[in-house]
């Protein structure tokens, strides 16, 4: 029943939207879709990072559970889609694995983006491989408004110049919204409404994640 119509044989381009997602929020979706239309990108695999190497994993919310609030958020826009590649795989996961794989799934031609948060782009030098997954796919840093960019910038430069890469750097005013600002608000009473679809709100309550 897993895969049900991902037939993705078809596609000239894919971004996947990487992140730990605890939980998902409008800010993320608003940034997949603003992505999505800017690069004309054909899907955006929404990818909730398993067992990252940087995290102290019992601190995140169970991975089953970021998986099915992605679900829920995502499932009425037909650009999207959630993969358990990194929650199902064993051991810590790294994000050149999981491009790896994507590349070997969907062959050589189509183009691959990797979207994330500038954070963690900006210590991409200490991920593994960075230089192979320059060559794999490119990658775009979005970013809230009031974000300290100068640092960013300077990095975009220096992997543009040193590794030819492509990297782009984008601003989503909705980003304003943010996973550890919502977790807060819950766990302090305050309302969450808005900030997150319904349905991921719901599925905060049903299941007392964040208290
Ligand atoms: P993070 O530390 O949770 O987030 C850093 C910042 O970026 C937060 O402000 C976060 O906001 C924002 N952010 C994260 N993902 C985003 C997204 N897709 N769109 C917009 N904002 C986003 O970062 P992370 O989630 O752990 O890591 C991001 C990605 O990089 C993951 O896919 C992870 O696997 C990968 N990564 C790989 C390696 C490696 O291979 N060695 C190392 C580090 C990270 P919110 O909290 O509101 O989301």
């Amino acid at each position: 029943m897993r895969n049900i119509n991902k037939n993705y044989s078809s596609l000239k381009s894919l971004a996947i939207m990487g992140g730990t997602f605890d939980p998902i929020h409008y800010g993320h979706l608003v940034t997949a879709e603003a992505v999505r239309y800017k690069y004309n990108i054909d899907k955006v695999l929404f990818m909730p990072a398993g067992n990252p190497p940087h995290k102290e994993y019992d601190k995140i919310t169970h991975s089953e559970h970021r998986y099915l609030m992605g679900v829920l958020a995502t499932a009425t826009n037909p650009y999207f889609d959630v993969s358990r590649m990194e929650i199902d795989r064993k051991g810590v996961t790294y994000t050149i694995d999981t491009i790896k794989s994507l590349r070997q799934m969907y062959g050589e031609e189509i183009e691959l983006y990797f979207i994330t948060g500038a954070d963690a782009i900006k210590e991409i030098f200490t991920w593994k491989n960075p230089e192979e997954l320059f060559k794999l796919c490119t990658f775009v840093a979005v970013t809230r408004p009031e974000y300290y960019k100068e640092e960013l910038i300077e990095k975009v430069k220096t992997i543009r110049n040193e590794y030819e890469s492509k990297i782009h750097f984008l601003e989503v005013p909705a980003l304003s919204i943010s996973s550890t600002d919502i977790r807060n608000r819950v766990k302090n009473k305050m309302p969450i409404k808005y900030l997150v679809p319904e349905s991921v709100e719901n599925y905060i309550y049903k299941f007392n994640l964040y208290i």
